[in-house]
């Protein structure tokens, strides 16, 4: 019996010790650590008009600067960011960080310039948005920005009557709202049809099969095709090159985004661009 017992007893223990361990080093914690020590920092990449090839806005990507493993990019742990719960209060403290580097230098932004943030679906019914996107739009003050709602679906948006209300505010605060990654998820459509969306983005993995695979050019053609019909704007993702440049401008697509315009950059280096 004692050796029965004795097995039973170092399982047990061995699985608390596990179970500790995994603990002290899990991802979640990690991921609050890091938020605490603001390693969440954004990069930003701009974003031209297809009518007037000239910059008018940018998006802001996050990056986590870690002390040891140097800049992770987002799609190593913003899934896991989404899961904790943390993604909110990781996107406020982007939205503040990006409001208090831009708004002293409002002046030198171009008129009706536009800055586009990333938001997973759990977010978007969290009328704390509302609040940070007022905060964000009055500390520019005399000199107005547009705000934009990226909204991602790697998580599926309810929508319902909470959407609904949520999306009215942020209108009336003058946001605008844009489906990200269009064509790649499934519920896109659905969007379009229950809540008032501004703009549609054209996914990378369609812009980049232009001049290359017919299939995905009419995807392409399909959106912009729809988008118009619906009087949305139209942002393609992911520009690489002037053939797909000059496919997407000679179909009036409204912004193009790319690295043929500029790869994300650290924030504070993109915004020196503004004292030339
Ligand atoms: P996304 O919103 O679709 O962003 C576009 C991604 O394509 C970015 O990757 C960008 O750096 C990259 N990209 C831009 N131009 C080009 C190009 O010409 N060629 C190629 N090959 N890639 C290009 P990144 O920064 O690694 O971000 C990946 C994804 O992570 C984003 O996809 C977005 O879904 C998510 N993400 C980034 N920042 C945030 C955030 O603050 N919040 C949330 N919820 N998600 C974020
Ligand atoms: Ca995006
Ligand atoms: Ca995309
Ligand atoms: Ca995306």
């Amino acid at each position: 019996f004692s050796l029965i017992a004795w097995v039973l007893l170092s399982v047990i223990v061995g699985f608390a010790v596990f179970r500790w361990s995994g603990r002290t080093i899990s991802p979640e914690y990690e991921l609050r650590q890091a938020l605490e020590n603001q390693e969440f920092i954004p990069y930003i990449q701009p974003v031209v008009s297809g009518h007037l090839m000239r910059e008018t806005g940018c998006e802001v990507l996050m990056r986590w600067a870690h002390p040891t493993m140097g800049i992770i990019p987002p799609d190593n742990f913003i899934p896991m960011a989404e899961n904790c719960n943390l993604i909110i209060p990781m996107t406020q403290a982007l939205m503040t960080q990006v409001r208090k580097q831009f708004a002293p230098m409002a002046q030198l932004l171009p008129k009706d310039y536009h800055f586009a943030f990333n938001i997973t679906a759990s977010h978007f019914r969290d009328f704390n948005l509302v609040e940070d996107c007022r905060a964000f739009i009055n500390a520019f003050g005399d000199n107005p920005i547009k705000l934009v709602l990226e909204l991602t679906e790697r998580e599926l948006l309810v929508i319902d009557e909470v959407t609904e209300r949520l999306v009215n505010e942020l209108h009336k605060l003058g946001v605008m709202i844009a489906i990200d990654d269009f064509g790649t998820g499934n519920s896109s459509l659905k969007y379009l049809q229950h809540i008032k969306v501004d703009a549609l983005k054209i996914d990378k993995s369609f812009i980049s099969k232009i001049g290359i695979d017919t299939h995905s050019v009419h995807i392409v053609d399909n959106i912009i095709d729809l988008a118009a019909r619906l009087h949305l704007q139209t942002v393609a993702e992911g520009v690489e090159n002037e053939e797909q440049a000059s496919y997407l401008k000679a179909r009036n697509v409204t912004f193009l985004q790319g690295y043929l315009y500029g790869k994300p950059v650290p924030m504070e280096d993109f915004a020196l661009q503004f004292y030339d």
